[in-house]
């Protein structure tokens, strides 16, 4: 009689399924090589058009929703594009040089 490889007491979780009928890699996730993000979390990529354009909507809106707030770059892997950060930069409240600050 073969005998079981129950996992009894443990908890199965998804890799438990994923790697039920194949060998589970050393590493314990797949990591992507190039940026070592979980390929299972699925996220935006910048190459991707669609993800593009809700990347810039975002950025778009927090522009309007926090008017200190320079600029927001979207941090992405040179490699494979996927969206790793959002940077901002405020606007520096000691260099004002708009028209609200002329005397
Ligand atoms: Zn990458």
């Amino acid at each position: 009689m073969a005998k079981s490889k129950a996992r009894t007491n443990k908890p199965l979780d998804r890799d438990y399924f994923k790697y039920k009928d194949r060998p589970k890699p050393k590493n314990a996730k797949d990591l992507t090589p190039c940026c070592n993000q979980d390929v299972d979390h699925e996220v935006l990529n910048v190459r991707v058009k669609s993800d593009w354009e809700l990347i810039e909507d975002h950025i778009e809106d927090k522009l309007r929703e926090y008017s200190d707030t320079e600029s927001i770059t979207p941090v992405s892997c040179k490699k494979c594009g996927r969206l790793l950060n959002y940077v901002s930069v405020l606007k520096d409240p000691k260099s004002k040089g708009g028209w609200f600050n002329q005397t």
